[in-house]
């Protein structure tokens, strides 16, 4: 669609490349890269960033739900191996056969769906067993349970019943990679351990084994036992706590900015207030702009007296509650009307993270780049293609 607004967020996708490089010279040799594109690529454009990665090495692709897999797929990435990480319906498994894209098998009984749903008139379905091993989220977190599993798929394979799936893989999830405290971490790659001891009784040959996000990459917690890794917040230049910052192996670059340019500049008076409620009120001569972005777009509403913005490479106070679709700062000279302006981000030296815009919201910057709504354009750069 043609951009008529004036309000972007600039994806530089040399960054994701970047990035997704550092990573491959980082894993050991045998490990693939799944690079995690859900939530449309963290807010960053789903299609763009996995083409993006996959030039720069990434092996797989990871969402969260099947119409995500779907979109890539349409876009013509047909050969890249593609995982649903979270619960599809058996309904529906025919439609990942179809296109060839694996599915996550959360539990027994779902297991037993997934395989009566699947079709014999298709390729096979691939599926990736998930294990709770202490995240207390997805996937089973019962050795008995998986032992059942094992023997019933051996039997099936046995009696040629269990022709429509493919056991691809084998995967846990960290709930606490990011933190300095290694104690339950430890505890959770201990049982993923255990799990696949059990596992490799049976002779069964599994491909894949799967256990580390961007924090687990970063930190090296990978054992042998592991050939895929799962790259998200990482990948679009991001750390993924404030502890990881101080332990990166080597730096990261963002991919994510959130620019407009004032859409209004006047000069304002002592005793006129600013926005809704005229919770500011001028209180000497000075130049006020208005920015065409609010909570329309998602820049949360209570960033209102609390964020800053980049002007010229200054940074300037926003005023005033923001607006469904306008947002007011107080300017330190007059500016012309379509003035570059910064929310995250680089102008000549200075810089807005999205770490601080995450902080002043008391969230994490995982949030940042997804809050802003698709009413926000996504413009891409990209210096090699
Ligand atoms: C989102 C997600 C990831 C990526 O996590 P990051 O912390 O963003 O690297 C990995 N695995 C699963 C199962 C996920 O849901």
């Amino acid at each position: 669609m043609q951009v008529y607004r004036k309000t972007w967020v600039q994806i530089d996708l040399d960054a994701i490349k970047a990035n997704v490089s550092n990573f491959k010279q980082h894993l050991y040799p045998h490990q693939e890269l799944m690079a995690v594109v859900k939530a449309d690529g963290y807010g960053h454009g789903a299609v763009q960033v996995a083409q993006a990665a996959l030039q720069a090495g990434a092996d797989w692709l990871g969402v969260s739900l099947l119409e995500e897999a779907l979109e890539i797929r349409q876009a013509g990435i047909i050969n890249t191996p593609i995982l649903v990480l979270s619960y599809v319906g058996p309904e529906h498994v025919s439609v990942a056969q179809q296109a060839d894209i694996s599915l996550m098998v959360n539990d027994l009984e779902h297991f037993r769906e997934v395989c009566s749903g699947a079709v014999s008139d298709q390729p096979a379905l691939s599926f990736h067993v998930k294990l709770d091993t202490g995240m207390g989220r997805l996937g089973m977190n019962d050795e008995r349970e998986f032992e059942q599993l094992i023997t019933s798929y051996v039997r099936m394979k046995q009696e040629k019943l269990g022709q429509n799936v493919n056991w691809e893989g084998i995967y846990t999830h960290l709930a606490t990679a990011d933190e300095s405290d290694e104690t339950y971490l430890n505890g959770q790659i201990a049982v993923m351990q255990d799990y696949l001891d059990r596992l490799s009784k049976y002779e069964l040959d599994i491909p894949y084994r799967h256990m580390s996000n961007s924090a687990g990459i970063l930190r090296r917690l990978d054992r042998p036992f592991t050939n895929v890794v799962r790259l998200g917040i990482s990948m679009y230049g991001l750390s993924p706590s404030h502890y990881m910052k101080g332990k990166l192996p080597f730096d990261l670059r963002p991919a994510f900015g959130l620019h407009s340019r004032l859409g209004s500049v006047k000069k304002m008076y002592p005793g006129q207030g600013v926005s809704y409620g005229t919770t500011y009120v001028v209180d000497q001569e000075m130049w006020v702009g208005a920015i065409p972005i609010g909570y329309g777009d998602g820049l949360p509403r209570n960033l209102s007296h609390r964020a800053q913005v980049l002007i010229d490479g200054k940074r300037m106070d926003i005023i005033g509650r923001i607006c469904m679709d306008q947002t007011m700062v107080k300017l330190d000279r007059p500016y012309p009307r379509g003035e570059k302006v910064t929310f995250i981000g680089k102008q000549l030296d200075a810089e807005i993270p999205a770490d601080e815009m995450a902080e002043l919201l008391q969230t994490i910057n995982y949030e940042i780049p997804c809050m802003i709504s698709k009413r926000v354009p996504r413009i891409y750069s990209s210096c090699k293609s």
